[in-house]
């Protein structure tokens, strides 16, 4: 029987930059989506547009050192760029699908680059359809490009605000049409976008790592709703999308965001020891030393050992050269991924009390694959910590989540989660205990922990609705 909480197109995860005004600009999008890697591993690609309005285009599928080179770089002429890393699940992983998406909008090229997931692209889609769009991509985003082009009003701003105020979900956008860049979030700002300086050219990235690489002067955020435009180095704003009440996503805190990134205004590495300190208030350990799955966990690791004074050890070794391990496809699979890719120091584990501390527990795969290797390597009693709440609702805003059932969180307890893997005690730090060490910051996005999803899930809802009938 079809899942009804899966939804019939990718889920995706994505980094994106922009920068305007350099003449090295198709190089510092390259070195900007290195450093978002994290963000997209399966595919990369960049569009220039030239001074002379000529676009050019490179894409592969792969890491973005894989799909560039000097060469390519060299070729990819021009003082605007636009670029984009994904990874995406459900069928979504072509080329077809990388972005940026680039199309030729009147007698001007016109790039997109989205992060995030539109809840209603489906029924756009529909209704495009209908009206005659043919579409090349089963990406959300393409429907924003129809969107614009389709708009009755004279002028591009217009447009653009026209298309931007049908999509429903989570965006964080960056369009180029021509000479001129425009980078606007959803009203309740689900994924982050941060605005840098480099002399003369306007940058913007997912991420403050981004700006780092290249050495440009972090200016602010986007703000939710906001819509900006940029051209000549010129920074304007157009009129804001009708405003909602922020939701921007914890999880880039728990797990999606490097930790040497701001985002929502704080510092990822302290939002995490800050977890990681609460838990150990919550939830003590009798044991000899605590260590982190890395690298996700190494600052609420840090935090743990912290509070609960257990010395910080690095017991768990990981092989940086391994994929993710989501990727693979059988269960049987994944847990051979556990042991390809963490392998622990015997040493420091064989006849301890060990506390491991690990970002989230999703499936409970890798969970319970490294509590194998370390009964192997001789720990005599391991403490699983979280430094999460139990996940258990999928996300439709941008992070690749299984479905609900493959959640563990989402049908079992946690006591049955601690049988499930076999360990002397499990503890998750609380939903009240995760929002006070951010207290500062928000209003955050928890849906996967809550199930309260603060768009609505328009798609979602009319496939249950046909399941009914
Ligand atoms: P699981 O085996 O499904 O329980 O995976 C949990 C591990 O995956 C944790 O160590 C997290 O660091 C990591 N993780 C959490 N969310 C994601 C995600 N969206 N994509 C890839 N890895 C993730």
């Amino acid at each position: 029987m079809r899942n009804v909480f899966e939804l019939d197109k990718p889920r995706e995860e994505c980094g994106i930059v922009a920068v305007s005004g350099s003449g090295a600009a198709a190089e510092l999008a390259f070195l900007a989506m290195y450093a978002l890697q994290h963000r997209g591993q399966e595919s990369a690609g960049i569009v220039t547009v030239d001074e002379s309005g000529k676009s050019r285009v490179h894409k592969g599928m792969g890491l973005v050192a894989d799909v560039f080179d000097d060469e390519v770089l060299g070729a990819l002429e021009g003082t605007l760029s636009v670029g984009h890393v994904r990874y995406s699940t459900a069928g979504g992983s072509s080329l077809r699908n990388a972005q940026p998406l680039l199309v030729q909008y009147e007698d001007k090229p016109l790039a997109l680059a989205h992060n995030g997931n539109l809840t209603n692209a489906n029924q756009l889609k529909r209704s495009l359809a209908r009206d005659g769009s043919i579409f090349q991509t089963d990406a959300d985003s393409e429907v924003i490009v129809h969107l614009i082009a389709r708009s009755r009003h004279r002028d591009l701003d217009g447009k653009i605000d026209d298309a931007l105020s049908q999509l429903v979900g989570a965006f964080s956008l960056l369009l180029c049409i021509g000479d001129t860049v425009y980078a606007t979030r959803d009203a309740r700002g689900f994924r982050p976008m941060v605005m840098g300086r480099l002399g003369e050219a306007v940058v913007f990235a997912s991420e403050t790592c981004a700006l780092d690489i290249i050495g440009a002067a972090y200016v602010r955020d986007v703000e939710p709703g906001e819509v900006l435009k940029v051209r000549d180095g010129h920074v304007e704003s157009l009129r804001p999308l009708p405003p909602a009440e922020t939701s921007a996503c914890l999880f880039e805190l728990v797990y999606f965001a490097r930790p040497d990134s701001r985002v929502w205004g704080c510092s990822v590495d302290e939002a995490r020891r800050a977890f990681g300190r609460q838990l150990a208030r919550e939830h003590p350990a009798d044991a000899d030393c605590v260590f982190a799955v890395p690298d996700s966990s190494n600052s609420a690791a840090l935090g743990y050992s912290e509070v609960s004074g257990l010395p910080f050890e690095l017991a768990l070794i990981r092989n940086h050269y391994v994929g993710r391990t989501f990727i693979h496809p059988t269960q049987r699979g994944r847990d051979f991924k556990v042991r390809v890719k963490y392998n622990p120091v015997r040493e420091l584990v064989d006849g301890k009390r060990i506390v491991v501390v690990d970002d989230s527990l999703v499936r409970g795969t890798t969970s319970s694959g490294l509590v194998r290797l370390l009964r192997d390597s001789g720990a005599r009693e391991v403490h699983f910590r979280v430094a999460s709440p139990p996940v258990r609702s999928p996300c439709y805003y941008g992070i690749d989540m299984p479905t609900k059932e493959e959640l563990i969180g989402s049908s079992h307890t946690v006591e049955e989660i601690r049988q499930h893997l076999q360990v002397e005690s499990l503890g998750y730090l609380s939903m009240d205990g995760m929002r006070d060490a951010v207290a500062d910051h928000g209003p955050f996005c928890d849906a996967c922990w809550t199930g309260n999803y603060a768009a609505p899930l328009v798609d979602l809802d009319r496939s249950r609705a046909l399941q009914t009938v």
